[in-house]
């Protein structure tokens, strides 16, 4: 199937040392792509490995995504290290759960700067590159509650939600620069990020009880539609936010 080929592609995914990112990274090398992995906290070796076992070119880039100062440097550091740059998973994330009365100025600004604004910010630095080169994939992380309100998590909800505009808006512009903006909008996934729901044994049975699939999604269960959506077989898909969810929204 040579439309989900990567072969000769270079994508960069933030928060590539675990959870999501790390899977999508390497699916990505998997359908034949070079890879920047860009991580803060978590060492991006074991993910580097793991591609160049696969006969792919890793390499890693440290940044903390939320100082937009540090942003230039991800891709300068792409160009230099894989020679292009393809596709762009705008992936890093954080989520602050406090009741909405008690929830932290603080926590706000730290969830906005990580999930949003770090990807405006990367998504217009890349997007300026693609454009030059008539060509590229843009591909943000969103969430459930890019559509819900949540419970608990006000500044998470509000940025996942920002998040899908802030990919209509940029898709809108550059489809007909032959870019594509579209974004995934993971379910409840078994990753660090949804640890105390899943140790909370009230909530835990709620959210697995409302699954149609009946179980909680894994980190591998993006690979193939973050793939798709990297490669020429979502060409005519634009601004999209594609739910991999095991059901949860249409129930
Ligand atoms: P996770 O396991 O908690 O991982 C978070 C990732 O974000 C880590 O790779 C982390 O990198 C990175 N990150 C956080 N702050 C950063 C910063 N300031 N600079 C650079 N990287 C930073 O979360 P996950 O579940 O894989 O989530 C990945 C994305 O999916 C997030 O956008 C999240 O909102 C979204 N999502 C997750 C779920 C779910 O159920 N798990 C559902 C919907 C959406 P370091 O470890 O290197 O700091």
């Amino acid at each position: 199937m040579g439309l989900f080929d990567l072969t000769g592609k270079a994508a960069i995914v933030t928060g590539a040392g675990r959870g999501l990112g790390e899977a999508v990274a390497i699916g990505l090398a998997e359908a034949g792509a070079d890879v920047a992995l860009v991580t803060n906290r978590t060492p991006a070796d074991k993910t580097a490995a793991r591609i160049e076992a696969i006969g792919r070119k890793a390499i890693t880039i440290q940044a903390d995504v939320s100082d937009r100062t540090q942003l230039p440097a991800i891709v300068e550091k792409t160009l230099e290290g894989l020679g292009r740059l393809d596709i762009l998973v705008n992936n890093a994330g954080i989520i602050r759960r406090t009741p909405a009365a008690e929830h932290s100025y603080e926590d706000w600004q730290a969830v906005i700067d990580v999930n949003l604004n770090s990807v405006y910010v990367l998504s217009q630095l890349a997007g300026k590159h693609m454009i030059e080169q008539g060509s590229g994939k843009i591909i943000n992380i969103a969430s459930m509650l890019s559509f819900q309100g949540g419970i608990n998590v006000p500044g998470y909800t509000a940025s996942k939600h920002a998040v899908a505009g802030l990919t209509k808006a940029l898709a809108n512009e550059w489809a007909s620069k032959g870019l594509q903006v579209n974004a995934i909008a993971p379910g409840y996934m078994s990753t660090d990020n949804t640890e105390a729901l899943r140790e909370d044994p009230v909530r835990s049975v709620q959210i697995l009880q409302r699954i149609p699939a009946g179980r909680w999604g894994t980190s591998e269960d993006l690979i193939g539609p973050a793939v798709f959506l990297a490669s020429a077989a979502s060409d005519y898909m634009n601004g999209h936010i594609l739910a991999v969810d095991g059901g949860w929204l249409v129930r």
